[in-house]
Parts: structure tokens; C-alpha cells; sequence
């Protein structure tokens, strides 16, 4: 593993300014119109953000100064600051962040044979509580408006531009749950989904939530074509409430009913992302159980081998248990892959980078 942490001064003192990353290119036209400019120059501004990817006002040379001073006085362009970068021996790079306010976030780049995923974060912290999870150790400090998780791409993107890459896919399953940040987590679809943005297909972004089923209806009708994925984790309300606690508000047969709603609307498959817990939710009994539950649905599970969380009692479950488990779905006729694991090497679980770093914030 190789790391390197930054030493620079934090100079992002422009807090009080919104992000132009969080402006969706008609809000950027209509606050240049407002700014007696012609609405025409946004395309050019997203040209500069999103495909030549500058890092100053200043390098917009085709705008004029008065334009680049005004874009300067209302809104920051640096709104992250890379504090550690850790590189993997499988070419996992893991992100830490810190915002203009001083929190810090995590961004990873997975490397796959299809191309280069980024693992978004939504919030700085998160309040859902789930018990295998680092990143709710502290609870939510607060939202990312949308242009800090667009600048999580984006900086990935600069890294990668080193090599002549390019980002092909992004995961929103960092820290944070979406859904609890949904208008700032649609914005941010929006942005990187817009052809004069990133320009990342919607079939190459996934949003994971962990139930929060008003907005599972709510995605279901804005009909955007995303991959979607539930946490599922476990095959019954008892033990999901144990893993989960956010199955107490929202029970699992009222998620699988709104899963049923939102498949039927935009005629999606949805994923289940099933995290193995050594002892816990992983013997054969619980995949019959799982196979039971999703019977009947068009969708695919992925099995997730957790890391082990040093905050958390949770132990990794033996390999030949991993393969039963499979075996079992897969004789239900179920969809089912084992997730590669990334970064083995380096804190790749979720928060757990953050976690070791900033613990006053972890706390
Ligand atoms: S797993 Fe996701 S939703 Fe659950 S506590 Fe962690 S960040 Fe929040």
C-alpha cells in the first residue's frame, strides 16, 4: 500500500460560497441572465468544469474577466482537499477528503475489467445507525450539498487524467445514506448524468439506500433509469432489525413492497446487497429464507464478504460458507455474484478511513 498525506495549509476558506459544481447547466444559464450575461456561457463553463476540468476561474480564457471575477465572488471552485490518498496493490485508490468546514469524507476508485468506478459519499457522517458500519460511529454532522459530490468525481477524474483514464461508473454507497439527502443526491445525478457534464450513462451510476421507502417510491417515479440497490443484509425483520436499525421504522415487508413498486414502474431490475456477517446472517437456513423473500422478483443479489470492523464485533465469514450460500441461491434459479473485494490492503470498508483519521469527528 503506498500513502501519501497531504501537508499543504487548508487555503479552502470559502465556505460561505456555493460550490459551481451544484448548479445544473439550466440553473447555471439562469444565474448568468440574472448577472445580465448571456445564457450561452454556461455551456461554456461546463466545458471548462467537466471536460477540460480546470481548477481556477481564472483558466476560463474564452469568458471575460468580468464574467470569470463575477463566477469568482459568488462561487468556490475548490471545495475538497485531498488530505490522504492510499493506493492499493490491486490499484484501489482511496480518498480522504476535507470539505471547506473542516469535515472530512472518503472517495474510492475501484478498478474493474470493465472500467473505472467511483464510490461516492453523501453525507458526512450518517444517522441511520446500521451496526456493521463505521461510518455512522458520531452520527450525521451534515448534507453534502450536490456540488461536493460532484467534485468527488471530479477529482478523480483530475487524478485519473494523469493516465489519460476515464471514470466510466459511479456507485453512490460511501458514507450516508442518499435517500436521507435525496433532492442534493438527485441534483448530483442530474449534473454527472448531463451530456455537457460528466456524461456518465445512467446505466453506469447506481444508488444504494438502505429503505427509506417514501423516497423509494419517490426514485421510482422520477423514472431515471438508474441501477438501484437495496441493503438488504438479512432475510427476516428480526434479524434485519438487529443489523439495521432502520427496519423498525420502515419494515421489511413494506421495503420488498415498495422494491415491487418501483421495479414495476420503471421496469428495472433491482440489486440486493447482502452483507455476510460470520455466524450472523450467513448459514444455510438464512439463504432459503432470502431466496423466499425475493422470490418472484426480477433482481440480483450481491454477496458481499464484509471486512472486519475494528469498532464493530462482526468476524468474516469462512470462504466454503460464502460458496454455500451462493450455491443455495442459485438453485432457486436466483441471479447471484460474489462482490470482488477491493483494497483488502487499505481501510477500503466504508468510513472506516475516516474513522481512523478524524476520530474527534467519529466520536
Ligand atoms: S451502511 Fe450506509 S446507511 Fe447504514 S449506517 Fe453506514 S452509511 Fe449509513
Amino acid at each position: 500500500m503506498e500513502q501519501t498525506i497531504a501537508t499543504e495549509k487548508n487555503t479552502v476558506q470559502e465556505m460561505k460560497k456555493p460550490s459551481i459544481y451544484s448548479l445544473q447547466l439550466h440553473e447555471l444559464k439562469e444565474w448568468l441572465q440574472t448577472h445580465n450575461e448571456k445564457a450561452f456561457r454556461a455551456e461554456q463553463i461546463f466545458d471548462w468544469l467537466y471536460k477540460k476540468r480546470v481548477s481556477d476561474f481564472a483558466e476560463m480564457s474564452n469568458l471575460s474577466k468580468t464574467l470569470r471575477e463575477k463566477l469568482k465572488e459568488h462561487f468556490t471552485l475548490t471545495t475538497l482537499k485531498t488530505i490522504i490518498k492510499q493506493t492499493s496493490l490491486d490499484g484501489t485508490i482511496k480518498f480522504l477528503f476535507e470539505l471547506s468546514d473542516g469535515f472530512s469524507i472518503e472517495t474510492v476508485l475501484m478498478r474493474h475489467n470493465y472500467g473505472n468506478s467511483v464510490c461516492v459519499t453523501t453525507q458526512v457522517g450518517c444517522r441511520i445507525g446500521c451496526t456493521f458500519c463505521a461510518s455512522t460511529l458520531g452520527g450525521l454532522k451534515r448534507n453534502l450539498e450536490a456540488g461536493e459530490i460532484v467534485a468527488q468525481v471530479v477529482k478523480v477524474q483530475q487524478a485519473l487524467d494523469e493516465t489519460g483514464e476515464r471514470v466510466s461508473s459511479i456507485v453512490i454507497m460511501g458514507i450516508g445514506e442518499p435517500f436521507d439527502n435525496y433532492d442534493q443526491m438527485l441534483s448530483f445525478l442530474k449534473i454527472v448524468n448531463h451530456e455537457k457534464g460528466l456524461n456518465i450513462g445512467a446505466r453506469h451510476i447506481t444508488v444504494s439506500t438502505s429503505g427509506i421507502i417514501p423516497k423509494i417510491y419517490q426514485f421510482a417515479d422520477e423514472n431515471m433509469q438508474i441501477n438501484f440497490a437495496i441493503s438488504l443484509h438479512a432475510p427476516n425483520s428480526e434479524l434485519r432489525s438487529r443489523l439495521m436499525p432502520i427496519n423498525r421504522a420502515y419494515k421489511l415487508p413494506d421495503l420488498m413492497k415498495a422494491v415491487r413498486y418501483y421495479i414495476e414502474k420503471t421496469g428495472r431490475r433491482v440489486s440486493f446487497e447482502y452483507g455476510l456477517f460470520g455466524g450472523v446472517n450467513d448459514q444455510a437456513e438464512h439463504a432459503e429464507e432470502l431466496a423466499n423473500l425475493i422470490k418472484g422478483i426480477k433482481c440480483h443479489v450481491n454477496l458481499i464478504p464484509v471486512n472486519y470492523v475494528p469498532e464493530r464485533n462482526y468476524v468474516r465469514t469462512p470462504r466454503n460458507q460464502i460458496f454455500k450460500f451462493e450455491k443455495i441461491l442459485k438453485e432457486h434459479g436466483i441471479n447471484v455474484t460474489i462482490r470482488r473485494e477491493h483494497g483488502h490492503d487499505i481501510d477500503a470498508a466504508c468510513g472506516q478511513l475516516r474513522a481512523k483519521e478524524r476520530k474527534e469527528e467519529t466520536r
